[in-house]
């Protein structure tokens, strides 16, 4: 998907600004209520334009987070306006990419197929920009989310066979198709102040936020790191990560109300 590359490239302003914005912004400057074939820059079949991976993968994360997943909330996630939102579930509706039931939208089979994909090339992506070449998680989660729209299936089969059928991406959310098996896990708010837990997943909506990732990881808050609750006190939650040396620290109220983690 050269063309789109091209454009998600053209978009980035060279800042922090997060690649999903970016990539949308192309979206965006195709004239509202142009027919659908203007839209298409897909090069083979089974393609789509960028703007309609990302709104299908931001479906799948907020159905994932168990979110409400209306057009509202849509737009928060995907830092666009309201009107954009509509008009490109629109296209999608026609597109057979989602289905409105009333307010609620829903994945369609061929929406289901296309966020399953895009998901699983930014999870495989992250694990490669992280165990491989070694960069942050902030920077290889917006790396990945470039990545995740021009890896071809062969590449995509290649990065698995290289690292070893990963499970999850470097932050804990399941690879689809992987088979990670489900851990019931929960919020902070069911950790007992003095309780131990055990982190498991950073969900996709904390690693949007900005400076989120970079406070968890210098805190060395990893998948799979023990901890325990050590003060709550209104939204200030302080836990004690648990390693060679322990390690008493502030999480943001955003962060603590997030995470899962299994008692
Ligand atoms: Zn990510
Ligand atoms: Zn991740």
């Amino acid at each position: 998907m050269a063309a789109g590359n091209d454009d998600v490239n053209q978009a980035r302003t060279g800042d922090e600004n997060p690649s999903r914005t970016a990539s949308l912004a192309t979206a965006e400057e195709y004239p509202l209520g142009a027919p659908m074939d203007t839209l298409s820059a897909m090069p083979t079949a089974g393609e789509h334009h960028p703007a309609f991976e990302e709104y299908c993968e931001c479906i799948y994360e907020m159905r994932e987070d168990n979110a409400e997943i209306i057009q509202a909330r849509l737009a928060e996630r995907l830092n666009v306006s309201r009107a954009s939102v509509s008009e490109m579930v629109k296209r999608m509706e026609s597109a057979g990419l989602v289905r409105v039931n009333a307010t609620n939208l829903q994945l369609a089979p061929a929406g289901e197929e296309l966020a399953t994909r895009i998901v699983r090339r930014h999870r495989l992506a992250e694990r490669f920009l992280t165990d491989v070449i070694g960069l942050s998680w902030s920077t290889a989660h917006h790396e990945a989310c470039k990545w995740e729209h021009i890896i071809s299936d062969e590449v995509e089969v290649g990065l698995n066979r290289l690292l070893g059928n990963p499970s999850t991406c470097p932050h804990g959310n399941p690879i689809p198709g992987a088979n990670s098996g489900s851990v019931m896990a929960t919020t902070l708010e069911n950790i007992a102040v003095g309780s131990r837990f055990t982190l498991v997943r950073i969900p996709e909506e904390v690693e949007e936020r900005d400076g989120a990732l970079e406070e968890l990881e210098s805190h060395q808050l990893f998948p799979g790191r023990e901890c325990t609750l050590a003060s709550r006190n209104g939204d200030s939650v302080r836990i004690t990560v648990h390693g060679a040396t322990d390690q008493n620290v502030a999480l943001s109220p955003y962060v603590s109300s997030r995470l899962l983690v299994t008692p």
